[in-house]
């Protein structure tokens, strides 16, 4: 997990404060500031360290970073208003909205999510095997479950966790919270949690989203199929952070605590 804020990542990190300047390979633009639109445009090799060394972006634009930092160059260009975006409503008036299918990312996932006051991200404590995440804060303060304890992420502040590391993200200021979800490469399909598996005692169960979700354990192969809530039915069961580095798991709807997700069988 790296933790930085506008100080680290100074040299990067700068206010738009006008738009639409263009320039070309050889132009100074020093003291110039350039509109997100200029970022995207095609560029050459040369043109791109050129664009690394003079200009400068916001902090929250670490997408932009990431793209020139894997030497990642788009085709072409897509721009999104993400207010125009479609969202989609979770929790307490919550939204997530998905950017980079909006922009055509091929190698990064992107989502703005709009977190109400005690709502968190989608699912518990969980990680990506196969995938590093970034979330910027753009406003609030965002609080981070993690193995071993809470961090919290404030404004013009990002954190990153790496693949493996266990995390969860929450709203548990009384403001909105407003954060990128940066994701790469784009897609995951070994997502897992850490609940040990009931019959060889490994240490985290991957998800498996087929039918029905379903736990699989990655060190037996065997299949564990997840039960609603004991007390109240519902599905929605999350793992969190207990007592010091036990987790547990909490049912959303009823906040009924259990030491372990119910299976069945
Ligand atoms: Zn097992
Ligand atoms: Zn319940």
């Amino acid at each position: 997990m790296t933790e930085v804020d506008d100080g680290v990542i100074e040299p990067l990190a700068y206010r738009i404060e006008s738009t639409s300047e263009s320039f070309s390979t050889g132009e100074a633009v020093t003291g110039t500031t350039v509109d997100l639109h200029i970022t995207y445009q095609k560029l050459s090799a040369a043109e791109t360290e050129f664009t690394r060394g003079n200009m400068r972006v916001p902090s929250g634009l670490i997408a932009v970073l990431c793209i020139y930092e894997s030497s990642w160059i788009l085709d072409h260009m897509e721009k999104a208003t993400i207010s125009e975006v479609e969202s989609f409503v979770f929790g307490e008036e919550s939204t997530r909205r998905g950017l980079s299918e909006h922009l055509g990312a091929t190698e990064l996932a992107l989502n703005q999510y709009r977190l109400a006051p005690g709502d968190g991200l989608p699912g518990g404590l969980h990680t990506h095997i196969d995938q590093e995440e970034v979330f910027v804060v753009l406003d609030g303060t965002a609080t981070f479950e993690t193995m071993n304890g809470k961090v919290t992420v404030d404004e013009a502040e990002a954190i990153r966790f790496g693949p493996g590391e266990f995390q969860s993200g929450k709203n548990e200021a009384d403001s909105e919270l407003v954060m990128l979800a940066l994701g790469a490469p784009r897609d995951t399909d070994d997502i897992r949690i850490p609940v040990d598996c009931p019959d060889c005692n490994h240490e985290t169960l991957r998800l498996n989203f087929s039918d029905k979700m379903t736990f699989i354990c990655p060190g037996c192969n065997g299949e564990h199929i997840p039960r609603n809530c004991l007390n109240c039915g519902h599905e929605d069961l999350r793992v969190t952070l207990g007592e010091g580095t036990q987790t547990v798991v909490i049912c959303q709807n009823c906040e009924t605590e259990f030491e372990r997700p119910p299976l069945q069988g």
